[in-house]
């Protein structure tokens, strides 16, 4: 198995990169996220004691996050993009001894780098429909809808999310920061490691992203 990651804060588009990196080049597209709710439906032990930590609003504790990743990991032998792992340094560093012990090697670890500023004006200016079960995304300069203030899809009022304003975003970023910054720097400088400029419109950023898959896939 290779395992490639890929990283970017919240907003940096990550998660839509990441599906089409994933159609592109056919790999097994992997998320913390899925695996945690799939654990959950499940109902084994583990399920549980995930389901309670996702009740209690605390986070997955880094044993369990891990010991779940590598159940899903163990049965995969192509190529595998895994987003959202690993979030802290422990899970790296145990992330770097299951690998090495199972015979898989690292594939590319991508980071996608958009300044603050950027990250914090597509969440503060970011509109979601009212309308639950239509759910449309527009954002105030970057995709307005065509009568301001009203979903293009269901005449649905436009709303600002709680978790969508400037002081929830700094406090997202003040948390997220502390634990990423150094998992982060545990793989900058290996060879492996590259940097996109994820400023740049989803297509610019998904071909410079593709250039550097060619070589590695
Ligand atoms: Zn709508």
């Amino acid at each position: 198995m290779r395992l490639h990651l890929i990283f970017g804060a919240p907003g940096s588009g990550k998660g839509s990169l990441a599906k089409l990196v994933n159609e592109k080049f056919a790999l097994t597209h992997l998320s913390t996220g899925d695996i945690l709710r799939d654990s959950v439906s499940k109902e084994t032990e583990v399920g549980l004691r995930v389901k309670a930590s996702m009740a209690n609003g605390t986070l997955v504790d880094d044993d369990t996050v891990n010991g779940i990743v590598f159940a899903r990991l163990q049965d995969e032998t192509r190529g595998v993009l895994f987003d959202g792992y690993p979030r802290t340094l422990k899970q790296a560093i145990a992330l770097d001894d299951f690998l090495s012990k199972t015979g898989s090697e690292f594939g590319l670890v991508v980071y996608i780098d958009v300044p603050m500023s950027v990250l914090e004006s597509r969440i503060v200016g970011r509109r979601v429909c009212g309308n639950n079960a239509c759910g449309a995304i527009y954002h105030v300069v970057r995709k307005k809808p065509v009568v301001d203030g009203i979903c293009d899809f269901c005449n649905g009022l436009l709303i600002q999310r709680s978790d969508d304003t400037s002081q929830a975003f700094h406090a997202r970023m003040a948390e997220f920061n502390a634990t990423y910054e150094p998992m982060l720097a545990h793989y900058r400088g290996k060879p492996n490691y590259r940097q996109v400029d994820g400023i740049g419109l989803p297509d610019e950023v998904f071909n410079a992203i593709s250039m550097l898959y060619e070589e590695y896939v």
